[in-house]
């Protein structure tokens, strides 16, 4: 038997104006062949454990490209050709597969190709026919029926923030064992829930969403079940929120599944969302609590969805609201990265911060501040995996504001972002991250309380800022009675 397996990962928020070229994958991730020499992260752990799977199995395993760019706008169109040739030539140099198992982000969109992940598989099954073609998918994809048409399996993480990356990959090498055994014939059925949204499954509602799908997958006949949450700032067809059902040989029983359950999630709308507060709102109210920090996150201006990373809407606000004990990060600005390394530790600078990506990074923030420390080479905790940092520059401020700059553009995970440059952020009464969901738990073990603002910028939570015209038009809460 032979495995073929690659990652091919970026999630597209054609909002943005910010091209996703070569160079976006060449900053975060990109290896040909060789990433289950690296420490895992989101998008290699199943590589991982796929390659220990089948050589525990005595399998011949060829490994091609893991390419992994942090969201931003449209992917060009000669980045997207390269790299899906590159997978499409290591499948061919190897004499095809028996088995080709790809960790996919599923909402990845270039110039030219609105259904990226539909295209990749469509084009592998085009060569090779015969092959078992099996899918790990972020639920924040686009699930599409070119997708599911193109391959034999496909499972989604059940949990935002995604911890379960590694659990989701042994399912499918497990069923694809045993389809490749003929012991199981699946059949795939989507349901369209036609709802934009941000579904946190570590709380409330959303964690019987989750319960019920696992109990589902006890039921007889039933061998998957997904809930793709969708990628809402994304104007494409596909669009939204969908459930996936697998069945054994049983198509009648997948959409039936599919349908009810899509339609129970559908009915839990309002308890599954959540409104966000404004800036204004929030700061207006915010008391600091003394003993440990409020964490404020900054979920208009999540790189991680698209975002510039740069917005100083909420900085700003802040220091007009005359805070002077909080952190702030991590702002994105090369420029400023360079001119504090070229100044050095300890030197004092004015700078100008931030909003140079476009309209939705505000404008730039014009500071005074000391150099404090100047770190290259470290990495945040997401999950078991490291995901990379860059350049890291602590500034500090009049009083006591500390902001952390960076070269990468990536989203805040972990408290290791402040504090591996010396902050310390049980002495701040306020902490603010850029962020949408995946800070949540390891910020949560060191706040008195955390709040998630609706900030405007690229990732702004509010829907109705954005304008629909390929699907999203089409779905709550943009029409109410899209779901009735
Ligand atoms: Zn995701």
């Amino acid at each position: 038997m032979r495995l073929f397996m690659a990652t091919l990962s970026t999630e597209t928020n054609t909002f943005s104006p910010m091209p996703t070229g070569l160079s976006g994958f060449e900053d975060f991730y990109l290896r040909h062949g060789t990433a289950t020499q690296d420490p895992p992260n989101l998008m290699t752990e199943a590589l991982h454990l796929w390659r220990a799977k089948a050589e525990a199995l005595g399998w011949e395993v060829v490994e091609s490209l893991a390419a992994i760019a942090e969201p931003a706008g449209l992917t060009v169109a000669g980045t997207y050709d390269r790299l899906k040739a590159e997978i499409l030539g290591d499948l061919t140099a190897a004499g095809g597969a028996d088995i080709i198992l790809l960790q996919l982000h599923g909402a990845m969109v270039a110039e030219h190709v609105e259904d990226c992940e539909g295209d990749l598989l469509q084009a592998l099954r085009g060569l090779y026919p015969d092959a078992i073609i099996g899918v790990a998918l972020d639920l924040h994809c686009h699930l599409t029926e070119r997708m599911r048409a193109a391959s034999d399996l496909m499972i989604c993480f059940k949990e935002y923030p995604h911890d379960d990356a590694t659990p989701r990959a042994e399912e499918l090498f497990d069923m694809s064992l045993r389809l490749s055994r003929k012991d199981i014939q699946p059949v795939m059925r989507i349901y369209d829930c036609k709802m934009l949204g941000l579904f946190l499954t570590k709380q409330g509602e959303m964690q019987n969403v989750v319960q019920e799908m696992n109990a589902l997958e006890r039921e007889p006949g039933i061998l998957s079940v997904s809930l793709s949450h969708g990628f809402p700032w994304a104007d494409v067809a596909d669009v939204g929120a969908r459930v996936l059902v697998i069945t054994d040989a049983d198509p009648e029983l997948a959409s039936r599944v599919a349908e009810q359950f899509g339609r129970s999630f559908v009915a839990r709308r309002d308890a599954v969302t959540t409104d966000y507060p404004s800036i204004e709102t929030v700061l207006a109210e915010l008391t600091p609590q003394g003993a440990a920090p409020v964490v404020l996150a900054d979920m208009g201006d999540n790189s991680g969805a698209g975002a510039p990373g740069d917005a100083t809407f909420l900085l700003r606000a802040m220091l007009e609201h005359g805070f002077d004990n909080f952190a702030s990060g991590l702002f994105w600005d090369p420029i400023a990265v360079r001119l504090c390394q070229d100044a050095g530790e300890g030197a004092q600078l004015q700078l100008r911060i931030g909003g140079k990506l476009g309209r939705e990074s505000g404008q730039p923030l014009d500071i005074e501040a000391k150099v404090m420390a100047i770190r290259s080479g470290l990495g945040q905790h997401l999950g078991p995996g490291l995901e990379p940092l860059g350049t890291m520059v602590w500034l500090k401020l009049a009083g006591d504001v500390d902001l952390v700059i960076n070269d990468l553009r990536t989203q805040v995970y972990h408290p290791e972002a402040f504090e591996q440059l010396g902050i310390d952020l049980a002495r701040k009464s306020v902490v603010a991250v850029k962020s949408t969901f995946h800070f949540y738990a390891p910020f949560a073990r060191i706040a008195s309380k955390v709040i998630q603002i609706g900030s405007p910028g690229g990732s702004c939570p509010d829907f109705g800022r954005f304008t629909y015209t390929r699907g999203g038009q089409d779905c709550w809460p943009q029409v109410l009675e899209a779901l009735e």
